[in-house]
């Protein structure tokens, strides 16, 4: 997990004033300081400091200004935000109180959980409603991965920018088949005007992208590592001589090899133009028979569906191969590595310290943090932006 968070501080010599009365109805812009009056403050490096009794020249109301990083409250907006920051680093909320007291920072448990909760309902974006305020891409990758939470598997569903990795949505969904994921990233291709669809190679994103007549790309990883497994394993299999399913079809073991070292090298240079190559090849095995119930699939039914398989796949494993820019460059990479790496370091890697989320909406919550916190690691996140 990468972060970058930026920590609020506390100025004591700078007080922010309202730019408007506190008073409810009032709009008094200017204020006369009656009195300094001194505050307790739970800090790193202040334990007190100075705030004004202001009244309001245009009613008369008496309200605190206090300095910079400091509220009404005993504990510093900094304090907070160490506490928020050793949350989601993968502390308890008890391992943040011990720590934060063994440091002279007296803060309890249930402030360390009002902390994160109050910076985690600040979080913009990443749901649904607000994402989609104007921000556009081509692209999107779309992945789902589940937690625990109360004991029970949650499915979650999360959408990155699929150009340059930018979670767009986190998102607890009610399943994952196609009808389901089609209500939960429609909406979302429609808001950020997305043409294509990144994805594994699960059949329900298939249906979604075909339904909602987006382009696909299937990532090419996966589909390499399943190509090279089935490759290994089928040829192991032709060379060991046991099955005799292609010889009953008249084609020798060496062909079959051959065809197989055509596949692996394909799958490798995904050239788009070796489709009719692949169809070609899937013809000799397609009338390969399957075997009957309960008797193992032999290797020329096996061949069949993997060339059969291949061949139909080809245009969304190459699809990227022919999307290009202005300039000629390819837009996307072909794998869905953005939206991997977005459940590895902002929802799994926070969630492995933990025996599951005690509720979803916080499983959800932390998890939009820290995919945020994620979005601004060029800059960082200045936790004070999040705290009311
Ligand atoms: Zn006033």
């Amino acid at each position: 997990m990468r972060l970058n968070l930026i920590l609020p501080k506390v100025e004591p010599t700078q007080y922010e004033y309202p730019k408007k009365c506190p008073q409810k109805g009032c709009r008094g812009m200017r204020f006369t300081p009656r009195q300094e009056v001194s505050k307790k403050i739970v800090d790193a490096q202040h334990p007190e400091v100075t705030a004004w009794r202001c009244e309001c020249r245009k009613c008369g109301h008496v309200f605190r200004v206090y300095p910079k990083g400091v509220n009404q409250k005993q504990i510093s907006k900094r304090v907070n935000g160490m506490a928020v920051m050793m949350y989601i680093l993968g502390l308890s909320y008890g391992a943040v109180e011990i720590v934060l007291n063994s440091l002279g920072m007296g803060i309890g448990k249930t402030s360390v959980f009002r902390a994160v909760q109050a910076v985690a309902k600040q979080v913009p974006g990443l749901k649904r409603e607000k994402l989609l305020s104007g921000y556009k891409t081509k692209a999107v990758g779309a992945d789902v991965t589940s937690v625990r939470c109360n004991g029970k598997w949650v499915t979650i569903g999360i959408v990155v920018d699929a150009v340059n990795g930018m979670v767009l949505s986190i998102d607890k969904l009610p399943g994952e088949d196609a009808e389901q994921l089609k209500t939960w990233l429609e909406p979302i291709l429609e808001a950020v005007d997305a043409d294509v669809v990144v994805s594994d190679d699960a059949d329900a994103l298939k249906r979604v992208s075909d339904e909602t007549g987006r382009s696909q790309q299937v990532c090419k990883s996966h589909v390499v590592r399943n190509t090279e497994a089935l490759v290994a394993e089928l040829s192991a299999l032709i060379g060991a001589g046991q099955d005799h399913s292609l010889d009953a079809m008249g084609i020798t073991s060496e062909q079959a090899l051959e065809d197989l070292a055509a596949l692996q090298e394909m799958i490798h240079s995904r050239r788009p133009e070796d489709q009719s190559r692949l169809e070609k090849i899937y013809l000799r095995y397609a009338n390969a028979r399957k075997p009957g119930k309960g008797k193992k699939y032999d290797v020329a039914y096996r061949m069949r569906n993997l060339f059969m398989d291949r061949w139909n796949l080809w245009p969304r494993l190459t699809f990227y191969r022919n999307w290009k820019d202005e300039d000629g460059n390819e837009i996307i990479d072909g794998t869905n590595n953005h939206c991997e790496r977005a459940i590895g370091w902002w929802i799994k890697e926070r969630y492995r310290s933990m025996r599951g989320y005690k509720q979803e909406q916080s499983a959800l919550e932390i998890s939009r943090l820290i995919a945020f916190a994620g979005n601004h690691l060029a800059r960082g996140l200045r936790l004070a932006d999040l705290m009311a």
